[in-house]
């Protein structure tokens, strides 16, 4: 892994949450990005080379419906920065990481990602991505 990329945050209202977190971290979002294959909007903050993702579902099955019906709002996800994400793949799997998905998806922000289950890290979702 080459850094901490961003973390990602579940909320119920993305609207709420951007007005929130520009208070809060002093900055203003730069970009909201769609990903309709994942159910997803999201919004996006940068502090110090972080970036901070705001999730907000746009449908009823989205992974963060479901998430936000489980546990709350809150962290969803920690997303790190791999230079070949399916060498990344291979290695995790090799190490006995369960994966998500076994093959790279598009992401937002220009990324190809892939998910190792909370269940093999500590209940932590983590995210590689990779710049496309
Ligand atoms: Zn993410």
């Amino acid at each position: 892994m080459e850094k901490l990329e961003h973390i990602g945050i579940a909320v119920k209202n993305l609207e709420v949450a951007n007005k929130l977190f520009a208070q809060l971290l002093g900055c203003a979002h730069y970009k909201v990005e769609e990903v309709e294959s994942e159910g997803v909007r999201t919004s996006f903050f940068e502090v110090s080379g972080v970036k901070i993702e705001l999730l907000e579902a746009t449908r009823e099955d989205s992974p963060i419906a479901k998430f936000i019906g489980k546990r709350g709002e809150g962290i969803h996800h920690l997303a790190f920065e791999v230079s070949d994400i399916n060498e990344s793949i291979d290695t995790y799997r090799e190490k006995g990481f369960e994966l998500i998905n076994a093959a790279p998806k598009i992401g937002a922000d220009n990324k190809l990602i892939c998910f190792l289950h909370p269940k093999t890290t500590q209940g932590v979702l983590i995210e590689l991505c990779q710049e496309r």
